[in-house]
């Protein structure tokens, strides 16, 4: 009982080419760097009362191009930076399948974000998915919620993909700061 039971709304984010700059199968934690404004915008979807989750396909695992730990200290390593600007994510998921393997967690299907929303008790159709690729679309598609394409990393690229595919249900935002303030402007109306 109480406001423990409310369901909360969450922003899931892609993290390569939409809050880190891209690389094939970033292995090297040296390698990471984050765009202007992350930790100010995530913090101010915290202030807006969402939760914030990491959503990432890395099949570079099952490719055998990066190992779980390598994808670990990656992923650690981006956390700290955060940490530094005093800013942090909720949680983050990974699915380390490639397509054949028929799993239920690689974008663009639901199953990182089914977990999330059990793990966080999350509103899926008050959510958003925020990303460069157009996985990143149809996963905020499949769960019922809003998407936005970044322009930032493979964005330019699946921008003209989804419109050539007549695929309309996306909002298209510079990058990842422009994301998060359509998102604050989206959620007052
Ligand atoms: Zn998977």
């Amino acid at each position: 009982m109480g406001t423990n039971n409310i369901k909360k709304p969450a922003v899931f984010l892609d993290r390569d080419g939409t809050l880190i700059f891209n690389r094939n199968y970033l292995k090297f934690p040296s390698m990471v760097k984050l765009y202007s404004c992350v930790a100010e915008s995530i913090n101010k979807l915290h202030t807006t009362g969402f939760k914030v989750i990491v959503v990432t396909n890395q099949s570079g695992i099952r490719r055998g191009l990066l190992t779980e730990n390598e994808l670990y200290k990656v992923n650690e390593k981006f956390l700290s930076i955060l940490k530094s600007k005093n800013a942090k994510v909720d949680g983050l998921y990974y699915c380390p399948h490639i397509e054949s393997d028929r799993c239920f967690c690689r974008k663009p299907k639901i199953g990182m974000v089914l977990q999330a929303a059990n793990d966080f008790n999350i509103d899926l159709s008050k959510s958003y998915t925020v990303g460069d690729n157009i996985k990143d679309c149809l996963l905020g598609f499949n769960m019922g919620g809003k998407s936005i394409l970044v322009l930032t990393g493979h964005g330019k690229k699946y921008q003209n993909n989804l419109i050539n595919a007549k695929i309309t249900t996306f909002i298209i935002c510079k990058n990842f700061k422009q994301a998060v303030n359509f998102i604050i402007k989206d959620t007052k109306n």
